[in-house]
């Protein structure tokens, strides 16, 4: 595995999204989808307390590369 490759993962208690960074291809969808909790910026730049666990599902099945999943 690439070692640039992290795995990380957020969870709000009801979902858990997993992020690998080495699948993004930086399309910015998830930011365009859902700002409140796609924050590059911000550290942890993902924040699940900002948004319904249906809107997070929503969001993550945009995502175009399959970086972003539900566990
Ligand atoms: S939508 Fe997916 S591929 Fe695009 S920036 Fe977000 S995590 Fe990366």
């Amino acid at each position: 595995m690439d070692k640039n490759n992290i795995t990380k993962e957020y969870s709000n208690g009801d979902i858990t999204v997993v992020w690998q960074s080495g699948l993004c291809i930086h399309s910015g969808n998830c930011v365009k989808n859902l700002s409140k909790v796609f924050q590059p910026k911000t550290q942890p730049w993902i924040n699940l307390d900002n948004a319904t666990s249906a809107e997070i599902v929503e969001a993550v099945g945009k995502c175009p590369s399959g970086a972003l999943s539900i566990k």
